[in-house]
């Protein structure tokens, strides 16, 4: 299977490596807030990614972290007069919701980065005493110098990123040196003391705290959203290279497009999100998943309520063939049996090209329409069992729940 990969601009194989488990971590939400579609849309494609790679054979090791420590939550725990812990449970409760209700059940495990901010101080420790990080009055900073080329996840010169700022400070080394550990006032909420003074954990170092931890070493795929790229990922490339030594740690780092509303990014930040519970509403789980099916992972579009109204009826005939085929369960035994076919080998084929899902959506629905016009012109059930397992396999890997 190829998916394209942002470090190396190409679509790269995927492979795995360690008793044939693939590794993937996905950056998950910061639980302030309700996730919302772009959410989805992220998570939803990721949902497939493991979906396929189980069909396709391999085990499959999905961590996602989950940011629960971070100045927004601490603003909003302020303005409700609770603790943020308070704030972080209930979104934290309402999240697990929500995915399950968009049927994305992949995820092996989900881990919050306040259980590993000892974690991340020992990293941080390792890059101090190797020279890869330094202090500056109170606070901890990743030299971007000592990295093996900062810039080339997102792929930026040295020219273009001088000409920008990370965690601006004066005394840096280079202005996209980034924060490790921030010091903080000892009053204020979520601080901790430890040998780098009293502070918090800054926000890249989290994702690789878990990594290493729940992965002991180089994994297969990041991924997360492409707003992502920069800063984010590069400086938790920069790290895990740093402490590891290893170069690449990861092997292919994924990025979904971004969803938009009017030309701009949906965000709670812009106030223009809509919320999946509000989207459940209207729409059902499979509408909406359908909906972002038919575009490709990495296309970033504006959202469409007409589209996704017409999604709710494109589905419909999926659902009716699923009336009138035998119960899924077969698809397993069946399988090897629909290697012979065309229309399986041009399914794996769409799927195993960087996960073209709207091709592959094209495919369920043709054969679903060709199921129930069968079903239609024969009385003959027994006429359409034949398709049934590919029609399950297909509906499996793209994770509908027809409920
Ligand atoms: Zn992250």
């Amino acid at each position: 299977m190829l998916i394209f990969n942002t470090l190396s601009r190409a679509k790269d194989t995927i492979q795995s490596k360690e008793g044939n488990i693939f590794k993937m971590f996905i950056c998950g939400p910061t639980v302030q807030d309700n996730i919302h579609l772009g959410h989805a849309k992220t998570y939803i494609a990721f949902d497939v990614l493991a979906r396929w790679l189980l069909k396709s054979g391999h085990k499959v090791f999905f961590v996602m972290n989950i940011t629960d420590i971070d100045d927004k939550i601490f603003e909003r725990a302020k303005k409700e007069n609770v603790q943020h812990t308070q704030i972080s449970n209930r979104f934290f409760n309402d999240f697990l919701k929500d995915i399950e209700a968009l049927n994305v059940v992949t995820i092996s495990k989900i881990e919050r980065v306040s259980d590993y901010v000892k974690e991340a101080i020992d990293l941080i420790q390792i890059m101090v005493s190797s020279g890869k990080a330094y202090a500056l009055e109170g606070n901890c900073y990743f030299d971007t110098s000592k990295a093996d080329h900062f810039g080339k996840l997102s792929h930026q010169s040295d020219f273009q990123l001088r000409l920008k700022q990370i965690d601006a400070a004066p005394g840096k080394r280079n202005s996209v040196d980034f924060l490790l550990w921030r010091k903080m006032s000892e009053t204020s909420e979520g601080v901790l003391e430890c040998a780098l003074g009293t502070g918090r954990p800054g926000w890249h170092i989290e994702d690789s705290a878990i990594a290493f931890s729940q992965f002991g070493g180089p994994y297969e795929l990041h991924g997360g959203a492409t707003e992502l790229i920069f800063p984010h990922h590069e400086a938790e490339l920069a790290q895990d290279e740093a402490v590891s030594g290893e170069i690449p740690f990861v092997s292919i780092w994924m990025h979904t497009g971004l969803l938009l509303k009017d030309g701009e990014k949906m965000s709670k930040s812009l106030g223009n999100m809509i919320t999946i519970k509000e989207a459940l509403k209207s729409h059902s789980a499979d509408a909406i998943r359908y909906y972002f099916l038919k575009h490709h992972y990495r296309e970033s579009f504006n959202v469409s309520l007409e589209e996704l109204k017409s999604a709710n009826k494109e589905l419909d005939v999926i659902v009716e063939a699923s009336k009138l085929l035998p119960k899924r369960g077969r698809a397993a035994k069946e399988l090897k049996s629909l290697l012979e076919k065309e229309t399986f080998r041009k399914f794996a084929h769409a799927m195993d090209d960087d996960l073209d899902t709207p091709k592959a959506l094209g495919m369920l629905t043709k054969l679903a329409r060709e199921i129930v016009q069968t079903g239609k012109d024969s009385r003959e059930k027994d006429q359409i069992q034949d398709p049934a397992p590919l029609f399950w396999h297909m509906v499996e890997t793209l994770g509908f729940g027809l409920f």
